[in-house]
C-alpha cells in the first residue's frame, strides 16, 4: 500500500475503538501513556492498524482469566525513532517460547481461537517499514510488545 505520515495516537484511538465493546464488558482498564504532542510515522496506515489491532487483540486473549485486566498503550519518542508499547498483565509469554512466538502458525491456543499468524504478519509489515517488533515481559507479569520505527517529524 502506499506510505504516508501516519498519527500514532490516531491509530490507536481506531484499534480501540473496534475494541471498545469488548473492552467495556471485560472490565479491562486502559491506560494511554501519551502527551497531547502529536506523533508521526512513515507507514501504510491500514496495515499499521492491523498490527495495533492484533496485539491488543492478543493482549486482550491472554488476560481471559485475570482478576483485574489492564491494558497499557503507550507512545514514546526521541527524534530518530517512535516506540509503540502495547503490554498486558497477564500470564505473560513462557520464556522458551519467546524464540518461537513469530514464526508462522506457531500458536498455544486452541483451533478456532488462534491460527498462529498475527504475530508473523505484523513482525514482517514492521520490518518492511524499516523498524522491528520485539516481545518481552514486564517485570511486574504480563507481556509487553514493542513496535519500534523510525519517526516522521512532519505531517507531510
Ligand atoms: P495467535 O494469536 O493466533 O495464537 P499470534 O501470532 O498472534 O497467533 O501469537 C502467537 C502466540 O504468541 C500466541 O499463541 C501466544 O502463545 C503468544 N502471545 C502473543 N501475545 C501474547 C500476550 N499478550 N501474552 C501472552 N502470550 C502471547
Ligand atoms: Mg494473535
Amino acid at each position: 500500500g502506499t506510505l504516508t505520515a501516519v498519527s500514532v495516537p490516531a491509530c490507536f484511538d481506531y484499534a480501540l475503538r473496534l475494541y471498545q465493546g469488548r473492552l467495556r464488558s471485560a472490565g479491562i482498564a486502559v491506560e494511554r501513556r501519551w502527551g497531547d504532542d502529536e506523533t508521526w510515522v512513515q507507514a501504510d496506515l491500514v496495515r499499521l492498524e492491523q498490527v495495533l489491532v492484533n496485539l491488543i487483540g492478543n493482549a486482550l486473549q491472554a488476560m481471559a482469566e485475570t482478576p483485574t485486566p489492564q491494558l497499557i498503550l503507550s507512545i514514546e519518542r526521541d527524534n530518530q525513532r517512535v516506540r509503540i508499547g502495547v503490554a498486558d498483565n497477564g500470564p505473560g509469554i513462557p520464556e522458551q517460547l519467546l524464540p518461537r512466538i513469530f514464526e508462522p502458525f506457531f500458536t498455544t491456543k486452541s483451533p478456532g481461537s488462534g491460527l498462529g499468524l498475527g504475530l508473523s504478519i505484523s513482525s514482517r509489515i514492521i520490518d518492511d517499514l524499516g523498524g522491528h517488533l520485539e516481545a518481552s515481559n514486564r517485570p511486574g507479569g504480563g507481556a509487553l510488545f514493542t513496535v519500534i520505527l523510525p519517526r516522521e517529524a512532519h505531517p507531510n
